[in-house]
């Protein structure tokens, strides 16, 4: 497995043009101090061709948060992934438990929306979490399987992509899984993706995200088969990202 880390930032449905500034900071502090990590911000499809602009020959790669499962056509209202791709964006978030709790997307959807976002030269991080309910149920492990062995095509193989562990429980709520609960959790998404796509598919990285914080991420990454962080509240202010950051 590499051991360059990839951190990333969700703002999800926040930030406008004045909050680039916040970019802006980010690339600054890691121009004069590079990171050990690779490191990207995923903000609102409309902030990605200013981003991108703003933050021109920094370490900072832009990523979308979704894209559409089609290329082009009568889709009102979505966007396809070669139109992240012209605005600036080298990743795509897909399949983020707020879309596939608010928009009703499948493993199926998701697995399509992957389909579309390779040959447009999107890295995908596919995300895949439990609930508070399949947890208590002591199914945690058996959903999150379930999850990465429908939602990663075949045609993931030999791509660059990423895994997102997102406990949906964990997610903005300050809560987090023990080290124990991550450990168990990446080593069986790490075994359904290898059973998935092959012996290949040990390199790529696996985040963890849900409430990672700057004083809590030296310790969640230390944890073995943690690839990396998806950061979604910390990841609008720049000196809590950096914190994050410093401790990949
Ligand atoms: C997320 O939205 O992917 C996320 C992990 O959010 P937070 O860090 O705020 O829990």
């Amino acid at each position: 497995m590499s051991t360059q880390k990839l951190i990333a930032g969700n703002w999800k449905m926040n930030g406008l043009a004045a909050d680039l500034v916040v970019a802006r900071e980010l690339a600054e502090a890691l121009a004069r101090e590079p990171a050990a990590a690779r490191v990207a911000l995923c903000p609102a499809a409309t902030l990605i061709a200013q981003m991108n602009w703003q933050l021109k020959d920094s370490a900072v790669e832009i990523g979308g948060q979704d894209c559409s499962p089609e290329t082009s056509g009568a889709y009102t209202g979505d966007v396809s992934a070669a139109m992240l791709k012209d605005a600036g964006a080298g990743l795509v978030i897909l399949g983020h438990s707020e879309r596939r709790a608010g928009h009703g997307e499948t493993d199926a959807d998701v697995a399509a929306k992957v389909e579309a976002a390779l040959p447009a030269g999107l890295e995908p991080i596919i995300c895949v979490g439990e609930t508070l309910a399949e947890r208590q149920a002591g199914r945690a492990v058996e959903v999150v399987a379930g999850q990465v062995m429908a939602s990663l095509p075949e045609s993931l193989n030999g791509k660059a992509f990423a895994v997102a562990y997102e406990p949906v429980w964990a997610i903005g709520t300050g809560l987090t899984p023990t080290l124990e609960q991550i450990e168990e959790v990446h080593a069986a998404v790490r075994a359904a993706m290898v059973a998935r796509l092959g012996e290949g598919a040990r390199t790529a990285p696996i985040l963890y995200g849900g409430s990672v914080k700057p004083n809590n991420a030296a310790e969640i990454l230390a944890v073995p088969e943690v690839g990396g962080a998806l950061v979604g509240g910390a990841s609008l202010n720049a000196a809590d990202f950096l914190g994050i950051i410093r401790a990949a």
